[in-house]
């Protein structure tokens, strides 16, 4: 008899086990810990005890086991949970029945996940756009997806039921690193655009011109060619620069090899020297080093420097004077290229080298070009263990950008 009620009570308590584990699955070691492994003790301890109850031993040792493992998934489960990036939150008749850490840490809330128990959802989140979600998930009891625009995230928040839609899960992601490249690519293609239609609209204009004007006399078609021809070089620059972009996004630098410094220098000279020629300016060299040394370089670290070079002869006043002076200094060469220019205001250095930036006022914002050159030169240059800044006192008082470079490990 006893026997019989034993075994009653195992299969009993199996399918209460199984019943409320897959009820509370989340809350399953406490209820573990407070309900059954009392109970499995006492069995435990009858069987010990009593004759027949020894036969149903395996029983009572299967079950143990069954419950290990179950404690076993349980804990395994509650670690994903609480470490995945994924935030995960479960609503039982508008109170958080389940909060993991990663929803705590995406709306900054302090404090442990015990304190929010039981505490109605609206205490938590008050963002209308969520409980918008919520209320529209109640009287459609369809998925729903929001996003929640926050001041530095941006997240997106899928609402679904569960276990017969008594329940309703929050799946929260951070969509912030999305957002943002969408942002940058419409950026991105507004930038562009603005910065072709100008050249085009120029081109354009005056060709429409030369045709209507078939006696245009050799002094104006002249003039009018060159106003092309100078801005389809704007145009092929710009394209070249946004390669160049695209290069450095999608394989990094190419290929480094060694590069004599004052090869570098001679190309580079050479490349500005026309547009120094043509608004009177000189390019003063003042090259410190007793011998030539050696750069680990790619074909872009020529552009970077070129880059420098050719924004101090664009914006330095015509018929003035750009300094290039080449020293070393702890295994670095260090070249300073300084010009007579309106200079740049301390508060707009940094922003120099960011993509498209460009001055939006004062003289160097007469002076057409794409943003593009410093951020080039700068991200060419950090590739390379490099590093660029500026020195300007601004208000016309000229910009000192120095560059400092890595030699070759075999120098
Ligand atoms: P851009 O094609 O417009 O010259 P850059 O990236 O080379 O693009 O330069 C960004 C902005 O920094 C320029 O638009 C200009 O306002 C400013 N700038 C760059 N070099 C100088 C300089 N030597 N003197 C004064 N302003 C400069």
């Amino acid at each position: 008899m006893l026997h019989e009620a034993l075994y009653s009570a195992i299969v009993c308590l199996a399918v209460f086990l199984g019943y409320r584990f897959a009820r509370y699955r989340l809350s399953s070691e406490l209820f573990l810990a407070q309900q059954v492994k009392p109970l499995l003790n006492r069995l435990k301890r009858i069987s010990g005890a009593s004759e027949p109850a020894e036969i149903c031993g395996h029983e009572i040792q299967g079950l143990d086991a069954f419950l290990q493992q179950l404690a076993f998934q349980h804990d395994l489960l509650k670690d994903v949970v609480q470490t995945i990036s994924e935030g995960i939150l479960i609503l039982q008749n508008g109170a958080i029945l389940f909060v993991n850490q990663a929803v705590m840490k995406m709306l900054n809330i302090p404090g442990g996940l015990e304190q929010w128990h039981g505490r109605p959802f609206l205490e938590f989140c008050r963002h209308l756009t969520v409980q918008n979600g919520l209320a529209a998930w109640q009287n459609y009891k369809e998925k729903q997806v929001v996003v929640l625009e926050l001041q530095t995230a941006v997240l997106e928040v899928e609402i679904c039921g569960i276990a017969n839609d008594s329940l309703v899960l929050l799946l929260w992601r951070d969509i912030t690193p999305i957002s943002n490249a969408e942002a940058h690519g419409r950026e991105l293609v507004a930038n562009v655009a603005h910065q072709l239609r100008t050249p085009i609209t120029v081109i354009r204009g005056y060709a429409e011109t030369l045709l209507d004007n078939e006696s245009c006399d050799a002094a104006a078609l002249k003039r009018f060619l060159e106003v092309i021809l100078r801005n389809s070089k704007r145009l092929s620059r710009f394209i070249e620069d946004i390669l160049t972009i695209a290069m450095l996004d999608s394989k990094g630098l190419t290929q480094k090899e060694e590069m004599s410094l004052d090869e570098l220098l001679k190309s580079v000279l050479e490349m500005a020297g026309e547009e120094a020629r043509a608004k009177g300016v000189r390019i003063q060299v003042q090259n410190e080093l007793k011998h030539d040394l050696l750069l680990s370089a790619s074909s872009l670290l020529e552009q970077a420097v070129f880059n420098v070079l050719h924004n101090a002869v664009k914006y330095t006043k015509p018929d003035s004077m750009v300094r290039v002076v080449v020293t070393a200094f702890n295994e670095r060469v260090i070249l300073r290229i300084s010009d007579q220019g309106p200079g740049i205001p301390k508060e707009m250095q940094r922003l120099v080298f960011e993509r498209f930036f460009r001055m939006s006022d004062g003289p160097a914002s007469q002076i057409p070009g794409s943003g593009l050159g410093l951020a080039i030169a700068k991200e060419v240059i950090v590739a390379h263990g490099g590093s660029i800044y500026v020195e300007s006192e601004g208000n016309g008082r000229g910009s000192t950008f120095v560059m400092e470079l890595p030699l070759s490990m075999s120098e």
